[in-house]
């Protein structure tokens, strides 16, 4: 069936992202950006439930609200709470105001991500105007930005207690820098996060030879480390790559070499890789450079392994709606920081794709209204597509 994607054309994208920017729901406050999502989302037909989550210290609302009863069940995940807004003499507009000067929305979410939101929800309208046999499941957090546990991962285990399933899954995070629809993620390297101790003997920094200085091999094993090539890349996923992140000593004594000495490192890995591997690796090369592990300790302390969608139909499905609405052919790529779509991709394929990034997190944080536009008829036909011959 030929299916008019661009109807209903009395629902603006760029309304509802405004009204959500106002909201000043900064990681966990949520001052009512939940309830304005949902309040959307129900003026369209879906029903909704708010999940909510954590101690009263980090009290989350999240959202799930979904439209349809059959198979198959597209999530589209996402998150209403920001950043803070930083120095406000650096916004030349009030980062809470959404306001549009010129084409450009500027705001605290714009980018990151609550356009990609409106624009997700505003493009359901046209599915959920239409009978079809599928369901469309929104699942939106208030806790993106500092943590996950009570954010998506609650939403999680909230649909599973009551056996919901999902076929596939869009992420509408911010996606590729440059224009609208340079590109597109179908996965992201996994995060190592590792901290180092390296353990000497104090001593007069005139006597180095009565002493022995941590300082010495940590900082020797750390620039080996950073030097190392662990790989180029797959041309889906960038190399893998290591950052120094800290190192701390808290000595503020100049003539004495102190007893102890610790890092941090964080390491961005590809599909070439494992986080047992990478740990494997940091061992063996400490060797060159400590007489004995116990004077230098390494300790994983926290791991999201990487994820790539295999599901050649759903990246099919996205390559054409850009392709389609844009003109352009999107690149592929599982590079950028990685997203709450890691978890929902341990259950089914998970494809992202929103407004250009550059902007996200920056004072003066901002969008043009015109990419909302076409982001929203983006979302129609990857819909379309991936409903296809379900409508009826
Ligand atoms: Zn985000």
């Amino acid at each position: 069936m030929n299916i008019d994607v661009s109807s209903n054309r009395d629902l603006d994208p760029v309304s509802l992202a405004q009204k959500l920017i106002r909201c000043k729901s900064v990681t966990p406050c949520d001052d009512g950006v939940v309830d304005l999502a949902a309040g959307f989302l129900r003026s369209v037909g879906f029903q909704t439930h708010i999940i909510e989550s954590g101690p009263p210290d980090w009290h989350i609302k999240n959202l799930y609200a979904k439209f349809g009863h059959r198979s198959p069940n597209l999530a589209v995940i996402g998150h209403l709470d920001v950043v803070p807004a930083g120095n406000m003499s650096d916004w030349k507009y009030d980062p809470f105001a959404a306001y549009i000067e010129d084409g450009i929305l500027t705001g605290r979410g714009s980018v990151d991500m609550k356009s990609g939101f409106a624009c997700a929800a505003v493009a359901a309208k046209s599915i959920v105007d239409r009978s079809f046999d599928g369901a469309i499941s929104f699942l939106v957090t208030g806790d993106e930005e500092v943590g996950t546990e009570h954010g998506t991962r609650a939403i999680l285990k909230w649909c599973f207690d009551r056996s919901i399933k999902f076929d596939a899954c869009l992420v509408a995070e911010p996606t590729g820098t440059g224009n609208l629809g340079q590109a597109f993620c179908i996965g992201h390297r996994g995060s190592l996060n590792v901290e180092l101790a390296s353990r000497g003997i104090q001593g007069h920094v005139a006597n180095p030879e009565k002493a022995s200085n941590p300082l010495t091999p940590l900082i020797e094993y750390l620039h080996f480390m950073k030097a190392k090539i662990w790989d180029k890349g797959d041309g889906i996923f960038p190399p893998t790559n290591l950052e120094i992140t800290s190192i701390d000593v808290g000595n503020s004594t100049p003539n004495l070499i102190p007893s102890s000495a610790q890092a941090k490192l964080n390491i961005r890995y590809n599909r070439l890789h494992s986080a047992e591997s990478l740990i494997k690796d940091l061992k063996l090369a400490r060797n060159f450079f400590s007489p004995s592990p116990d004077n230098l300790s390494i300790e994983a302390q926290y791991n999201s392994d990487f994820f790539i969608c295999e599901d050649k139909s759903l990246i099919n499905n996205m390559f054409s709606a850009i392709k389609e609405v844009l003109e352009i052919e999107p690149k592929i790529s599982a590079g950028g920081g990685t997203t709450d779509g890691r978890f929902i991709s341990k259950y089914c394929p998970v494809v992202e794709f929103g407004v250009p990034e550059d902007e996200m997190h920056k004072a003066n944080e901002s969008i043009a209204v015109n990419d909302l536009i076409k982001l929203t008829e983006i979302y129609k036909v990857f819909y379309k597509n991936f409903f296809g011959t379900k409508f009826k």
